[in-house]
C-alpha cells in the first residue's frame, strides 16, 4: 500500500500521520501556516458578514455613549470594586509585557516615553 501523498503547498512527498490518512498538508510549520491561512481566508469568503456585524455594533455602541455621556463615569462611581478588577488585570498584563519585552532585550518603560505604545 502506497502510503506518500505530495502536499498541496509545497508539492513535495510527505507520509500522512497514521492517525490522519486524509492529511493534504505536509507537518512543515511554513506549510502548516499557510494552510491555516488559506482555511481563513475561504472561511471570510463563505461568511462575508460575520465581521462587519461586529464593527456596526461597535458604531452603535460609539454613538450610544456619546447620547449618553453621564452613563460610565455614574456606573464606576456605582461600582467601585470594577476599578481594582480592572487595575489588577492592567498590571498583570504590563507585567507580562515587560516579561516579554525584556526577554527580546526591549524596555516597556523606554517605549512608553517614546510614545511607541
Ligand atoms: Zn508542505
Amino acid at each position: 500500500m502506497k502510503t506518500e501523498k505530495k502536499c498541496k503547498i509545497c508539492h513535495t512527498a510527505f507520509t500522512p500521520e497514521k492517525r490522519h490518512p486524509r492529511q493534504k498538508i505536509c507537518s512543515k510549520p511554513e506549510c502548516r501556516r499557510k494552510s491555516r491561512i488559506a482555511a481563513l481566508r475561504k472561511w471570510r469568503k463563505l461568511y462575508p458578514e460575520y465581521f462587519k456585524n461586529r464593527t456596526d455594533n461597535v458604531e452603535k455602541i460609539r454613538a450610544w455613549r456619546k447620547a449618553h455621556p453621564d452613563y460610565y463615569p455614574k456606573y464606576r462611581e456605582a461600582h467601585p470594586e470594577l476599578k481594582k478588577k480592572t487595575l489588577k488585570y492592567v498590571r498583570a498584563h504590563r507585567a507580562k509585557k515587560r516579561a516579554f519585552l525584556q526577554e527580546k532585550g526591549f524596555s516597556l518603560e523606554a517605549m512608553v516615553s517614546k510614545n511607541k505604545i
